[in-house]
């Protein structure tokens, strides 16, 4: 997915004026915030495990080279060929040269972020191999031509009556309405490629390095398809993904789909060990598996390691009022929200990203909700700071702090100058005591009127208040 975060601005601004977006983002509250609210509620001890979650994390991060070695050996072992990617072109170049050795002419998808990361169907069709999503939202866009706008709920931006338009459109059938249907004709354009596929090509949620086994989360079985019927299965994902047991994937598989989807559990949780043994009914005569690291290593030697313990649940950007107000797209790469805009800066770095650290509140809430305890917030005050040190900040902004500061040092002068701004505010606001337009901050009055101040300050306020009760008290 080609980045345009650069055009955050304009972006949000146009999606905002975009009714059947807002009517679409009405979903997020619905399905996913009172979904998480409700599945969390149900466990006596969830802040027990979130903080078992987090710990593993951690764990795992502190002892990554050690943990990833220990997957490599395992997975060899059972059959698997590992490969190491350093960069995005990396993975479509290894994913070419096997569809190259293997003969692939079809590959089928699940949802997979990473491959988004890679634009890897571009790089294969122009290998001329066809690529077919079959996560459904995944497949919807596909049709679309659209990127998706939501790490969980890709197609989470359109509403039922566009992918009506659209099926009609691209399958040449009747115009379907009803939910079930449209699944069933997707369904039924789908099964034909599970089975004439040479290549399927997954994610991984995580990698188990006591196994060397991949796992999956999903709903619609798509994923145990792409991962079992074609003779090539190719597993692609971050390094960081790595979690040392069995027993640790337990207890982050509690956290992740109730966050993600208000599930206690996803439909499938699939573990792939190894391709296809003798006996076996099903799976994969070959089985690569390629971790990417894709600036995640440089992630992990900055102050901002904590990111990486992201499990990718979405909960962030369902709770946080940007998103929910703008969708997915306006952050114009593969990971939105909260969490995008801390990976985004940090994999493409702060010049071509400078407005999506800045594009939250800071009110907390993809902190209180992140189940391993990210401190999403102070990660975005962080990136703040990184963009003030590195000149990034817009020069207006810069001079108006400057002198907001030389102000603010001196009592008197600050003093002097509040009371004059409270009384010129106060004429401004009229009888209506409203303000319609700031000057030198248009941009807070775009959408509201600006409450105009009495006519005094804060001191006074408080001087004249202390007065009174010293009087009423005597
Ligand atoms: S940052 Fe936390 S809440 Fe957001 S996607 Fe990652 S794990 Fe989920």
């Amino acid at each position: 997915m080609q980045l345009t975060s650069h055009q955050f601005k304009a972006r949000a601004a146009q999606k905002l004026n975009d009714a059947n977006l807002q009517a679409a983002l009405k979903k997020l509250q619905g399905n996913f915030v009172k979904g998480r609210a409700e599945r969390v509620a149900e466990l006596d001890n969830f802040q027990a495990i979130r903080d078992a979650g987090a710990a593993i994390r951690d764990r795992a991060l502190a002892n990554l080279d050690v943990y990833l070695e220990t997957f490599e050996r395992n997975a060899s072992a059972r059959g698997a060929v590992v490969h190491w990617a350093e960069s995005t072109a990396d993975v479509n170049r290894i994913v070419c040269e096997l569809a190259a050795k293997y003969g692939v002419k079809k590959a089928v998808k699940s949802k997979s972020m990473v491959t988004e990361e890679c634009e890897l169907n571009d790089a294969l069709e122009a290998a001329g191999v066809q690529v077919v999503e079959t996560d459904l939202g995944e497949y919807i866009l596909q049709l679309a031509k659209e990127p998706p706008s939501h790490i969980v709920a890709p197609v989470v931006h359109k509403v039922k009556d566009e992918v009506s338009d659209l099926f009609a459109e691209k399958h040449q059938r009747p115009r379907q309405t009803d939910i079930g249907a449209l699944c069933r004709e997707a369904r039924e354009m789908l099964r034909g490629h599970f089975v004439t596929a040479d290549m399927g090509i997954s994610g991984a949620n995580f990698i188990i390095a006591e196994t060397g086994s991949t796992l999956i989360v999903t709903n619609e079985g798509n994923g145990r398809m792409v991962t079992t019927l074609p003779r090539v299965h190719v597993a692609i994902t971050g390094i960081e993904k790595v979690v040392p047991t069995l027993e640790d994937v337990s207890t982050l598989i509690r956290l992740l789909p109730r966050h993600a989807t208000g599930q206690t559990i996803s439909n499938y949780v699939s573990v792939t060990t190894g391709p296809r043994r003798a006996g076996d009914s099903d799976g994969p005569e070959h089985f690569h598996i390629i971790l990417l690291d894709g600036g995640r290593s440089q992630l992990y030697a900055s102050d901002m390691r904590e990111m990486l313990r992201c499990i990718r649940c979405g909960a962030c950007m369902n709770h946080c009022p940007v998103y929910q107000s703008v969708g997915g797209h306006a952050y114009g790469w593969v990971y939105p929200g909260p969490m995008g805009s801390v990976l985004t800066p940090s994999y493409a770095g702060l010049e071509k990203t400078r407005d999506l650290p800045n594009a939250a509140t800071l009110c907390n809430q993809c902190g209180v909700v992140c189940p391993v305890k990210i401190p999403l917030p102070d990660l975005l005050r962080k990136l703040r700071e990184k963009q003030f040190e590195q000149g990034l900040k817009p020069k207006r902004e810069v001079w108006g702090l400057a002198a907001w500061r030389w102000v603010a040092e001196r009592p008197k002068i600050y003093a002097l100058m509040m009371k004059i701004a409270a009384r010129v505010l106060a004429q401004m606001g009229g009888r209506e005591r409203r303000i319609a337009k700031l000057l030198f901050a248009g941009g807070w009055t775009n959408g509201r009127d600006f409450p105009a101040p009495q006519g005094k300050t804060f001191r006074e306020l408080y001087k004249q208040h202390q007065n009174l009760s010293h009087r009423f008290h005597r």
